[in-house]
């Protein structure tokens, strides 16, 4: 019989276990985890700081003595893994009683990943915390009832917004500083905006496009100072600004690592023989643009760790772990904000030629109470219109539209299919044309070349070069709008082609409205009389948001 050993007892190492035991109830389990607890909820850490989550125990999804009751597994908490030798086919395990050999057959590397530690001075200070596990979420619950009342956050990527958020749900002064331009540095700045001033209107300060430079610790309080200068108060310090692969033993044992991730293949094998490795600590390609990265996310850790255990128990017929696309979602206030797939940034670091569009569509009917906007960004590729990227912010069918487009991307599909789609609709749930449909639709468009965009990014060119076509309505005009603007309501365009033509005077036309739907229209009716014309990718929305 077998003998399986997996290192970390939670999302992919657990996985892992419970599944070769679902495979064959004659090898032995030992699952061999560093903390004091397995199959916890770490997702669910900022819901309890933030006091969502009321009972510490919900965190617990499992214990050694249900795993042990359930399944028959070995847990074997307090077991901290501290060498590998892959000859003898041992790992050394240090625990309070000392250390001792633990031999297998099969070895799973699930470790998942550290919070990274910048060279900032001062991080030493016994008020900063980190948010991995759930003795750190009872210690920072423990200085909120201590009576911590300013706490700083170091980095606003998804658990640092995740942690402000919680931090100021509890009533402390939060600030969140992020080198970035802005906070969730995947998302576009576009969207990136509208979770800044959600943040902020949660009473959270929001410092972005500085660094920290150091802590100050003072027996009162400490000081973070940034670059510029600022100094903010904190009673507690939670420094968020990203992970690095927990490899190091197994790295220094010769299993073959890149930047610190472990090198798995197809089947999460990795470089040694008997060896695989699943989740955060192992390096993957982004399908998209080919980017070597790890991905630190519970979905794809989860599932790799169950095709590794077919892979060890049924070896040659486990299906191959795909490659993660990425996609990931969170909740800011009352927004939430998805993203699948690739950025702009990885776009052009990859080289790929690319299309972006922008549009606000209604997640739901109009007429039907509670329609909000889904504020919602596809990359397409501009040579064969396959949906590479996906982002969307909204109060309402973020989440909807999100996996329907990170299953679009999965299926390699184009602009074309995404228009194809049959999706659910009746009017509390969507859209005849549902904003996919739509997005679709508008790429498409752009694609074909019946809709020609300019972007937000482009506006001053645009004010030096073109006539700006302003087709909103006088009132919305008058409530603002770029200067020099001409304003054409769409419904007027027809008849006031010629004061158009005589004011542009041989200049191109870049028309706007509020969303891009207007300005679409109004560019037919421009290209269409031989005028040199395009339209604003998101219209004002996306425009105010970008500045
Ligand atoms: P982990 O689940 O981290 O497990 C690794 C375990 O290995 C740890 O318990 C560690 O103690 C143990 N270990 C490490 N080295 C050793 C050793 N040498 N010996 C013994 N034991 C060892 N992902 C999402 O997709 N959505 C979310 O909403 C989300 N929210 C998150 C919120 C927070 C606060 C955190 C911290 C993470 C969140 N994640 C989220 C990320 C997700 O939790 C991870 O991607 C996932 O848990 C990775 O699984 P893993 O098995 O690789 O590692």
């Amino acid at each position: 019989p077998k003998r399986i050993v997996v290192v970390g007892g939670v999302a992919g190492g657990m996985s892992a276990a419970a599944r070769a035991r679902r495979l064959d109830e004659t090898a032995e389990i030992v699952v061999l985890e560093r903390g004091e607890h397995v199959s916890y909820a770490n997702c669910g850490l900022p819901y309890y700081v933030g006091g969502e989550i009321t009972d510490p125990a919900a965190l617990l999804v499992q214990t050694p003595e249900s795993l042990r009751a359930a399944l028959a597994l070995d847990v074997r908490t307090g077991h901290d893994v501290v060498g590998l030798d892959p000859r003898a086919r041992t790992v050394t395990v240090r625990r309070t009683a000392g250390t001792e050999q633990v031999a297998y057959d099969a070895l799973v590397l699930a470790p998942g990943a550290q919070a990274s530690r910048p060279p900032l001075p001062g991080l030493d200070s016994p008020r900063v915390r980190t948010l991995r596990t759930v003795p750190d979420a009872l210690e920072l619950r423990g200085a909120v009832r201590d009576g911590a009342r300013h706490a700083v956050v170091l980095g606003a990527g998804f658990i640092g917004v995740e942690a402000a958020e919680a931090l100021a749900q509890q009533g402390l002064e939060v600030a969140v500083v992020e080198l970035a331009p802005h906070p969730l540095p995947p998302f576009e700045d576009e969207l990136a905006q509208l979770v800044a001033d959600e943040l902020r209107r949660l009473g959270v300060a929001v410092h972005t496009g500085v660094a920290a430079e150091s802590v100050v610790h003072e027996a009162e309080r400490d000081t973070v100072v940034l670059a510029d200068g600022t100094r903010l108060a904190a009673d507690l310090v939670v420094l968020a600004t990203g992970v690095r692969p927990d490899t190091s033993v197994f790295e220094a044992a010769g299993v073959a690592c890149e930047r610190g991730a472990v090198v798995v293949d197809a089947h999460g094998r990795t470089s040694v023989p008997g060896v695989w490795a699943v989740g955060d600590a192992t390096v993957s390609t982004d399908p998209v643009t080919g980017a070597r990265r790890p991905v630190a996310l519970a979905g794809p850790a989860n599932r790799a760790g169950r095709l590794v255990a077919d892979d060890i128990l049924r070896p040659g017929t486990a299906r191959p772990i795909p490659d993660p696309v990425g996609t990931a979602i969170v909740r800011v206030g009352s927004l939430t904000a998805a993203l699948t797939g690739a950025n702009r940034a990885a776009l052009e670091t990859a080289g790929i030629a690319y299309r972006t569009v922008h549009l606000h569509p209604n997640q739901h009917a109009g007429y039907f109470p509670g329609a909000g906007q889904v504020h919602l960004l596809l990359h397409l590729g501009a040579d064969d219109g396959r949906l590479l990227g996906a982002q969307a912010v909204g109060a309402d069918g973020v989440d909807k539209r999100i996996d329907v487009l990170a299953t679009a991307i999965r299926a390699g599909m184009t602009a074309g299919d995404l228009i194809d789609l049959d999706l659910a609709y009746s009017p509390p749930y969507g859209q005849a044309k549902d904003p996919v449909n739509l997005a679709g639709m508008l790429a498409q468009n752009v694609l074909d070349g019946t809709l020609r965009l300019w972007y937000a990014q482009d506006v001053d060119a645009v004010l030096s070069g073109a006539l700006v076509l302003d087709v909103r309505s006088k009132a919305e005009f008058v409530t603002g709008h770029l200067p020099g603007a001409l304003n054409v309501p769409h419904t007027e365009l027809r008849e006031r082609l010629a004061e158009v033509r005589a004011e542009a005077a041989g200049r191109p036309v870049r028309v706007l409205c509020a969303s891009g739907v207007r300005s679409a229209i109004a560019h037919r009716v421009l290209t269409q009389s031989g005028l040199d014309s395009a339209s604003l990718s998101g219209g004002t929305l996306t425009l105010r948001a970008a500045l």
